[in-house]
């Protein structure tokens, strides 16, 4: 699946060229490239070979049933890499004590579930976008924070001083987002399975199975 050939991009057709337009296409370009009379080489010898493959009908038909996933797949891969980044500094977790005092919850001996609900906060992340953000792929780098398990004593030690007998640490992990332009609005909440950080080392997890991400505009 690495290494795919696009003949129709290189000789210029749509998916659906007939076979007239096939060889239209390649008489055109080879008396572009044709060496003999100063192209290059590997140019006409690439265009040499997709109007061969295209050519035979059989290939032809195996190649076109997987064509479209290709261009689809190659597609997303452009987009994800001219997508813009939202970096992690611009979320903000919600569960801060800042925000419970802008909030005016007091703090003390109050579970965290439940001063969420008293200062009425239904998210865990806020992130604020410009317009024009709102109008291009994006890419949202979001802070996570996960649990570990002590490596030193698997939890098996109350006196281990890595853990302090916990069996377990907290680490941060920046999860990755793919958001596709214009699927967000202001006043949007989105929600974010952090279900596949479980990954296949098992010693990494996140006791939250789900991050929501509160969005709005500048
Ligand atoms: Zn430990």
């Amino acid at each position: 699946m690495d290494f795919f050939v696009d003949h129709y991009k290189i000789l210029g057709l749509e998916p659906t060229a007939t076979e007239d337009e096939i060889k239209k296409a390649f008489w055109k370009l080879a008396k572009l490239y044709h060496p003999d009379k100063g192209g290059d080489p590997y140019k006409f010898h690439q265009i040499f070979i997709s109007y061969q493959f295209l050519l035979d009908k059989q290939k032809r038909k195996n190649y076109d049933k997987t064509y479209k996933e290709f261009i689809k797949k190659i597609n997303l891969e452009n987009r994800y890499q001219n997508a813009k980044v939202i970096e992690s500094n611009r979320f903000y977790y919600t569960a801060t004590l800042k925000r419970f005092l802008e909030k005016q919850v007091r703090i003390s001996k109050i579970k965290k579930k439940d001063r969420l609900f008293l200062a009425n906060i239904q998210y865990d992340y806020e992130v604020k976008l410009n317009l024009q953000e709102f109008e291009c792929d994006l890419i949202f780098k979001v802070p996570v924070v996960l649990k570990k398990i002590c490596k030193y004593c698997y939890g098996n030690d109350l006196n281990c001083s890595y853990c302090n007998g916990l069996g377990k640490y907290k680490t941060q992990a920046i999860v990755q987002i793919f958001i596709p332009a214009h699927t967000l609005h202001p006043g949007q909440m989105i929600k974010i399975n952090l279900e596949h950080l479980k990954s296949k080392s098992l010693d990494v997890y996140s006791e939250k199975k789900m991050i929501r991400i509160y969005v709005d505009v500048k």
